[in-house]
């Protein structure tokens, strides 16, 4: 069995739209207890790398050396600059990585992170959206060209302006309530699919 049952979510995310293949490199935020990791490193195989990252600890996996954990919040810049790190990245190139035309070094990027609920549904909504948000700006950092995105957000006030954003740096954007969570019926995951990257400029 897996850590969490959310890890079936993303097994059926993952069916729906062919996100991790065998080889790829994923960064999973939000990734504890560590069920999306197990199903990640099944998916990417010997071959690929997991990175997962997280306010609280993930322990060890006694089953899967190629998983990768972190702990720290993805708020702050200097996690993220830890994960392009951890990522094979350079902190200080990653956000240009857009001018060489492949973008960066990491194939798919997935967000499961949740806030603490208040159990006020506007406040709980308001900061998922602000760690969707996040999420998004750290996989336009991280994303190779073609790169996929997964990110989980509370439906509500604001939601259909960040799915325009995302809109905007994919291929393609499809929304979806995995079966898994349809008794949480408040939550959609959005994946977009193949990001876009501009081509190399032959001026400057
Ligand atoms: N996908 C995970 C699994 O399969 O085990 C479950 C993730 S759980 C629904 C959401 C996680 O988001 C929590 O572990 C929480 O600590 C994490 N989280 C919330 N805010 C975060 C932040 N700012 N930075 C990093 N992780 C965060």
């Amino acid at each position: 069995g897996y850590r969490s049952r959310a890890a079936y979510k993303l097994k059926q995310l993952d069916q729906l739209e062919n996100v991790i293949s065998g080889g790829d490199t994923v960064v999973d935020l939000g990734a504890a207890p560590g069920g999306w990791l197990e199903v990640a490193a099944e998916a990417v195989g010997p071959q690929g790398q997991v990175i997962g990252v997280d306010l609280q600890r993930i322990r060890d996996f006694d089953d899967h050396d190629t998983i990768e954990t972190l702990r720290g919040d993805m708020t702050e810049e200097r996690t993220r600059e830890r994960v392009i790190e951890a990522a094979g990245g350079d902190a200080e190139s990653a956000e240009t990585g857009t001018a060489t035309g492949t973008g960066g070094p990491v194939d798919v990027v997935i967000s499961d992170m949740a806030p603490n609920m208040s159990g006020e549904y506007s406040l709980d909504q308001a900061r998922s959206l602000h760690l969707a948000r996040q999420a998004f700006e750290t996989a336009l950092e991280l994303l190779a060209t073609d790169g996929d995105f997964i990110v989980k957000v509370f439906e509500g006030p604001d939601v259909d302006d960040f799915r325009a954003d995302v809109e905007e740096e994919f291929q393609y954007v499809r929304a979806t309530s995995p079966k898994a969570s349809r008794d949480e019926s408040s939550e959609v995951y959005f994946i977009g699919k193949g990001r876009l990257t501009a081509p190399v400029s032959s001026g400057d």
